[in-house]
């Protein structure tokens, strides 16, 4: 999807290519076209989803076009509920209408000297960003001309309702003529802010662009304690060998690991490569191409290397080594589960990776199941959900598992958003027979 493709004309497009943008966000490849052909909208979508270009750039395609009624007032209008947001939006008018013929943009907020914006209000104005308080002071006063004004906006109608705003939202609005286009942008359209809607736009059409589907709900993920490292050998060796694993990434902590480990599975009979930053570019585009074209099977890769890549076909991750931070651990998993498709993130941790573990699911919000795999079991019995028959109440209370999971899911609410609900979700499910097995580490 382009940004010509919306309908915008090529100066615009021009700017908000030097700016840097390749390609409209969902918001705005849903807004800016319904918004061009002069409906009333309302928009939900997340913050930092983008909503600012979803207004702005229908207002300065609209600007591109003659006024219909001769005067000075502002032809658009965006309100928001705070001085910070107001001076936002009037950057980017001015990053993005950069190359148009200048566009007269006046900023009328609380908090600063009456007199310079008595005189913006005196001044021919294209646009005007306003928070509402003010600008009803300057209403009152006389100061403000709406007889030419075709657009109304209002950003973050859901915190211009908290801040207590509507009333004076509405006041403004009905000092607009009645034949103006009215777009509402919010993070959500609950509560109130679809009865204001209701009340302020004429057949709006309803754009909800959903925040990112909470991620890694399609990857299972699973911990294998392993004793040492041939423990972990013969368990890599087993994964591999299953027909259900189409392609793998295996993570190494360091190149030098990378290396071997790609060697010796290689020796092994496996199709294996390495992939680290000691390689040039061009042997590791090489590398990549052949997991793309599926002639490798097995990429054993360090974080920095795997960062980005997008192979549809990879249905396992491996952590041969777990990972030194939490986040580098979301970034694994990511690589698999990709299109839609379910992935399967297993990770090797060695009797004393416990804390390890711990800061992941802390990060994540998610208790990674223990996994056994029969015959290979570790020689210290470990947490485990993978063999049924709960233990039940064997020493819970001693700072086991059971609390340390609980934990985890209460201890992370700010990640639970953006990785998928620690209660409720498919790895709480499958973590709750775990939370009978207290003893972690034989603790
Ligand atoms: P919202 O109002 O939805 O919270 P913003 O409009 O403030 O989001 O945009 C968030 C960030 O995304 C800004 O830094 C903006 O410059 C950037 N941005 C907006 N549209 C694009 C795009 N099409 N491509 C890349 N970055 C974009
Ligand atoms: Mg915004």
């Amino acid at each position: 999807m382009s940004f010509e493709s919306l309908n915008l004309n090529p100066t615009i497009v021009q700017a908000i290519t030097a700016a840097g943008y390749t390609e409209p966000t969902a918001v705005q490849a849903q807004a800016i076209p319904d918004a061009i052909a002069g409906h009333d909208l309302m928009v939900s979508a997340p913050t930092g989803t983008g909503k600012t270009a979803a207004f702005v750039l229908p207002a300065l395609q609209r600007l591109g076009t003659a006024p219909a009624k001769h005067g000075r007032g502002p032809r658009v209008l965006v309100l928001t509920p705070t001085r910070e947001l107001a001076l936002q939006v009037t950057n980017a008018v001015s990053k993005y209408s950069r190359g148009m013929r200048h566009v007269r943009t006046g900023t009328v907020l609380g908090g600063m000297p009456y007199p310079k914006q008595r005189k913006l209000l005196d001044s021919p104005l294209d646009i005007l960003v306003a928070t509402p308080g003010r600008l009803i002071d300057f209403m009152e006063q006389g100061k403000v001309d709406f007889s030419r004004l075709e657009l109304l906006v209002l950003d973050e109608a859901d915190r211009m309702l908290d801040m207590g705003f509507i009333k004076p939202v509405e006041t403004i609005a009905a000092a607009t003529p009645t034949t103006r286009q009215t777009m509402l942008f919010s993070a959500t359209l609950d509560g109130g802010i679809a009865q204001l809607g209701k009340r302020l736009l004429r057949n709006p059409k309803l754009i909800e662009v959903a925040a990112p589907r909470a991620r890694h709900e399609n990857i299972e993920q699973r911990l294998h304690y392993v004793d040492d490292g041939s423990h972990k050998g013969r368990l890599l060796d087993h994964f591999l060998r299953d027909v259900a694993l189409d392609q793998a990434i295996v993570f190494t902590a360091t190149k030098r690991g990378a290396d071997r480990l790609a060697s010796k599975l290689y020796e092994d009979g496996h199709a294996a490569a390495a992939l680290h930053g000691d390689m040039n570019q061009s042997q590791r585009n090489r590398t990549l191409a052949k997991m793309r074209s599926g002639n490798v099977r097995v990429l054993v890769a360090t974080d920095v290397a795997a960062r980005g890549i997008d192979v549809p076909s990879i249905s396992h991750v491996i952590n041969y080594d777990l990972p030194k931070a939490a986040e580098d651990y979301v970034h694994r998993i990511g690589r698999t589960g990709r299109a839609g498709i379910n992935g399967i993130a297993i990770s090797f941790a060695a009797p004393d990776d416990g804390w390890q573990v711990r800061q992941i699911e802390r990060y994540t919000g998610h208790a990674i199941v223990a996994h056994v795999v029969e015959g290979m079991e570790p020689k210290v019995p470990q947490r485990s959900s993978h063999k049924p028959g709960p233990r039940q109440g064997k020493g819970g209370k001693s700072g086991g598992y059971a609390g340390r999971s609980a934990g985890a899911g209460r201890a992370a609410p700010g990640s639970a958003g953006r990785w998928g609900k620690p209660a409720g979700g498919p790895a709480a499910s499958r973590g709750k027979p775990e939370r009978s097995y207290s003893s972690f580490r034989g603790r």
